[in-house]
């Protein structure tokens, strides 16, 4: 590149037949495309490709390897570290590789790898059928598929990976490959957990289940029972069946529709429910719960589409809010640290600040910490300690809580965290994170991406030897 020339100019004359768009710090919509979900990046990349299929994505690795660029992918950009995007570097935009192609008779769905988990709940809906995600629809599919995938009906059907049969992936060499039990089986088992850390994923090929109408919704009550809560929730979950999730949060109450008006804007603890199957087995799963603690200020578990629920954070969390969280896996909740819990939950920095505990047992147990990349399948919940705010001038003020809630409760954690809820943390982290497991890791990191292309990520370093 001459000394003139930018990124984005030298990629227009250097890659002629580029089929999607080429988006520079010069071009009227680059700051749309710089933008992600958690307004608290503001990174600014010299080029944003947005590319139409393999080939372009192929095109630009080499790009990027030839001009020695750092190089990011980005899916549904929601990464909370904002490992979607980068500064000065290049960033492989999958938004255009959106395909749904759903066969309802072989329960199998195939993805692009820049959809979002809404298109995909949609599309398998409309056959009563879904494959578990998170607990949120405007989430990216790939972030969030290679780092684990946790949400409402990881008991019932296990982790989004646990249901991953097959990944296309561009490789660091430009080649395209398949991942999967029969094809390149260690890249498929490094992909399950692993992140971007191994090729460009563009298609992704999930088992569907039958999950058609659900009972699911919050049952708040006042944050100040949220230690009598916790701890009989703590009790209760790991007996309930499968076919319940109830992830515990901490929240304020948003100011509107569903909730009633007399409970608006108050702190609370609560369970938000998904329950698949009929409505009156739900009620008797969540007895035991229900029946040992406090009357609720609000039971708002009720049937609808499973899509429904899925969608159900979304206009509480839009993109473009100052986001820091931190996380961690938990197997048990002492006394000590329902106390702590007790402490921080009650003491939410903003309206929209809260902390979540996402049960990871069940069907998510069924598979061996070394099945796949994913370590921590003893853990029984993962936690994440979230300040969100609309107003970058309380961005230090929800930073701290979160770190401060974060290092109270951190001595009683399993001692890793599930990658896609940590922020930029340091290699140790990661190591911890992915435990026995990070060996291996590094030594597929090895056989295919040996420089270590693919680095903006929850990074694993390539094994010497
Ligand atoms: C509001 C909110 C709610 C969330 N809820 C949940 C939840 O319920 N459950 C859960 O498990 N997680 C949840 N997450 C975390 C989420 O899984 C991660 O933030 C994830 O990284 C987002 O994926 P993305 O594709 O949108 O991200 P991006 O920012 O686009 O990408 C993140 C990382 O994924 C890699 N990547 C993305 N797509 C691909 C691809 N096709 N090929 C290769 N690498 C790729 C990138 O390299 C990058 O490192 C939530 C996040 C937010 C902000």
């Amino acid at each position: 590149m001459s000394t003139t020339a930018t990124p984005a100019k030298t990629a227009r004359e250097e890659l002629p037949d580029f089929h999607g768009t080429l988006v520079g710090p010069e071009d009227g919509d680059y700051e749309q495309a710089r933008s992600v979900f958690n307004a608290m990046i503001d990174k600014h990349p010299a080029l944003i490709a947005r590319c139409a299929d393999r080939d372009d994505i192929a095109d630009v690795i080499r790009f990027a390897r030839e001009h020695d660029l750092l190089l990011a992918i980005r899916g549904g950009a929601h990464n909370g570290a904002g490992l979607g995007t980068c500064e000065d570097g290049v960033v492989i935009d999958l938004t255009g590789l959106n395909d749904i192609k759903v066969d309802p008779n072989a329960r199998m769905v195939r993805v692009g790898g820049g959809c979002t988990w809404g298109e995909v709940d949609r599309a398998t809906a409309e056959h009563g059928l879904a494959t578990p995600s998170g607990i949120i629809s405007t989430t990216g599919v790939g972030g969030l598929t290679l780092g684990g995938g946790l949400g409402h009906l990881t008991r019932k059907c296990g982790l989004t990976i646990d249901n991953l049969l097959e990944a296309e992936v561009v490789l660091a060499s430009g080649e395209t490959v398949r991942a999967s039990a029969e094809e390149h089986p260690d890249l498929y088992w490094a992909l399950r957990g692993g992140g971007g850390n191994f090729g460009v994923v563009t298609s992704f090929v999930f088992r569907l289940h039958e999950v058609g109408t659900i009972i699911g919704g919050p049952t708040f009550w006042r944050a100040d029972q949220g230690a009598e809560v916790l701890s009989a929730y703590r009790e209760f979950l790991p007996s309930a069946p499968r076919e319940l999730n109830g992830f515990f949060a901490f929240h304020i109450v948003p100011p509107g529709p569903p909730f009633p008006e007399a409970i608006h804007l108050q702190p609370v603890c609560g369970v938000v429910w998904c329950y698949v199957g009929a409505e009156e087995n739900a009620a008797k799963a969540m007895a035991p719960l229900l029946d040992n603690v406090p009357e609720p200020l609000m039971h708002g578990a009720h049937s609808m589409p499973h899509a429904m629920l899925q969608a159900a954070f979304d206009g509480l969390y839009p993109p473009g809010e100052q986001w820091y969280w931190r996380a961690d896996f938990v197997n048990q909740i002492p006394d000590e640290a329902v106390a702590i819990h007790a402490r921080f939950g009650t003491s939410l920095p903003t309206m929209k600040s809260t902390m979540h505990m996402y049960p990871i047992d069940g069907a998510a147990h069924d598979v061996a910490p070394g099945d796949t990349a994913w370590s921590y399948r003893d853990a029984r919940w993962g936690s994440v300690f979230a300040g969100v705010d609309p107003d970058v001038a309380n961005a230090a003020a929800i930073r701290n809580w979160s770190i401060d809630y974060h290092e109270a409760l951190h001595p009683y954690s399993a001692g890793g965290a599930y990658v896609n809820m940590m922020m930029d943390e340091g290699e140790e982290r990661v190591r911890a994170s992915y435990r026995d497991n990070y060996d291996q890791l590094a030594r597929i990191k090895r056989a295919y991406d040996p420089d270590n292309l693919f680095r903006v990520n929850q990074n694993i370093r390539p094994a010497r030897d």
